[in-house]
């Protein structure tokens, strides 16, 4: 198969379970698009709950030995898949680019960092720690040690189907753990492509199994009725973590949720404004917008709100839109039709309600997903486009006078991811780190990513952390024995 570019695109196409391929058991497949063309590029097994069911026989029969096996040959495995990963980071993100529709360079900019979970997560393989104490009384003694959660469930979304799929497989064999991972079914080829990897890598067939499945909701839930499954991690819309969470309470299965955001944007008067628009541009633009660690709602100081509204509408108005895999392209299109169709309604109510477009501001029409650049002035705090994770390229400007104000619209949703703060005073900049409700702040800086820290979301934007440390502690479970000698 080749894309735009003509780049060979490997298509692992079947469920992937025990370490080989399989069709679905009742022969299922569901074609995977070109968001930029439309056009189908795969047809992908489609896992019903029987063969979900045979990937948790495959994880449990894996799972003992797994846990078993040294922490210093798990971390050379992960080691390994660095290695493959990064020698293979060009035909993955072709791969990416086709199913997803990002711009290559986002596409490549999403294998570096993908990989580098599995570099971390080798470190940490070997640093699992635990203790032992005297008790207050001096009756007995406290020896805590980490031990593996079991088998987990994995659901990842389409927007990073490499990095979201690295960042909880990593940890997960880190800790000792066998998984299950079912993948976005728009991006499922990414996920397949990760699992062959793995076992080229040496990891044992079992550990890591992969059910691409349209059926999601009836697959999940009975993974997660399985009394084997000790654990689900999902990554995706609050929308969806809350219809999990309340599955998960059936059998209190253990959870990690990584939900959705609404990253407000700070810029004060007294920021470096070339550095914050560069700032902005990162924070809004990786992946078309559609990045749950995107800036949604840009606060701007008074006195800098027009220059900094014209000044992002220049960079933005010049970034290339087209096909991903195209030559020079910046923006690629969005997933799917829905998609365009959602940020255009919500843009255009904007403009009824007095926004000024000072860039992009409507659906161009014609074929593939592709939505411009936009940015909006003139927003006012309660406008309804504030409440809503718009995983598009729009950016809506609003003007504050104080920092109060400021603190008080950032903090007016349920949301609670990352936020972003330009400041050129540090105090201020340490003072909202503490203030602004939400797992991560950017302070003079637009990307927070980073797998060697805690990645997560306060409020409704989740629970627990992915990266760091505390990732793999999210896969151990602490067991206590009490010892008297
Ligand atoms: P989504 O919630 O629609 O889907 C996520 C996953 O859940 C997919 O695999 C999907 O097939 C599956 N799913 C959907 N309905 C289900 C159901 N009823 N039962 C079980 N599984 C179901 O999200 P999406 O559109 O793929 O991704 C975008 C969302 O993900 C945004 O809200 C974004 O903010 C969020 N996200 C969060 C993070 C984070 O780290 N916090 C990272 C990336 C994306």
């Amino acid at each position: 198969m080749h894309n735009a570019t003509t780049t060979p695109i490997p298509t692992h196409t079947d469920l992937h379970i025990a370490g080989r391929p399989a069709p679905a058991a009742d022969g299922s497949r569901f074609p995977v698009h070109d968001p930029a063309t439309g056009a189908a590029i795969a047809e992908v097994a489609d896992a019903g709950v029987d063969d979900a069911l045979r990937a948790v026989d495959a994880a449990y029969e894996a799972a003992d030995r797994w846990a078993a096996t040294p922490p210093r040959t798990r971390s050379e495995l992960l080691c390994k898949a660095f290695d493959l990963m990064k020698n293979q980071g060009e035909e993955l993100a072709h791969l990416i680019t086709a199913e997803s529709g990002k711009a290559l360079p986002d596409a490549r900019a999403e294998v570096a960092y993908a990989a580098e979970f599995f570099r971390w997560y080798a470190e940490e393989a070997v640093r699992a720690t635990g203790s032992l104490t005297t008790a207050p009384s001096g009756g007995h003694h406290i020896l805590v040690r980490h031990q593996p959660v079991g088998v987990c469930v994995l659901v990842t979304p389409w927007n990073f189907p490499a990095a979201m799929a690295t960042r909880k497989i990593a940890p997960a064999l880190a800790a000792g753990c066998t998984v299950v991972l079912k993948p976005a079914s728009d991006t499922p080829l990414t996920a397949l492509y990760v699992a062959t990897l793995l076992e080229e890598a040496g990891v044992p067939p079992g550990v890591v199994n992969v059910v691409p499945a349209r059926r999601s909701g009836t697959v999940v839930s009975a993974l997660l009725h399985d009394p084997r499954v000790r654990k689900l991690s999902f990554t995706g819309s609050t929308e969806v973590g809350r219809v999990l969470l309340r599955e998960a309470a059936d059998r209190v299965v253990n959870v990690s949720m990584e939900l959705g955001g609404n990253a407000p944007f700070l810029v004060f008067a007294d920021a470096d404004l070339d550095a914050a628009v560069e700032g902005a541009l990162v924070a809004k633009m990786r992946n078309a917008g559609a990045a749950c660690t995107a800036a949604n709602r840009f606060y701007v100081q008074a006195p800098v709100a027009e220059e900094f509204g014209r000044r992002l509408a220049a960079r933005m108005s010049a970034l290339t839109v087209g096909p991903g895999a195209a030559p020079g392209t910046e923006v690629g299109p969005l997933i799917n039709a829905a998609a365009v169709d959602k940020v255009d309604r919500l843009v255009w109510a904007a403009l009824e309600r007095g926004a000024k477009a000072l860039t992009g501001g409507a659906h161009s029409g014609g074929a593939g997903c592709f939505y411009p650049p936009t940015v909006l002035s003139d927003i006012r705090p309660d406008d309804p486009i504030l409440r809503e994770e718009l995983f598009g390229p729009v950016a809506p400007i609003v003007a504050f006078d104080s920092e109060e104000e400021a603190v008080d619209c950032a903090n007016s949703t349920d949301m609670g991811l990352v936020s972003y703060v330009y400041t050129g005073d540090l105090a201020r900049g340490l003072r909202l780190g503490e203030r602004l409700e939400s797992g991560m702040v950017g302070v003079n800086r637009g990307l927070v990513s980073d797998p060697a820290a805690p990645f997560g979301g306060i409020k409704q934007s989740g629970i627990g952390r992915e990266g760091g440390h505390e990732g793999l502690l999210d896969y151990l479970e602490a067991k206590y024995v009490a010892v008297d000698w």
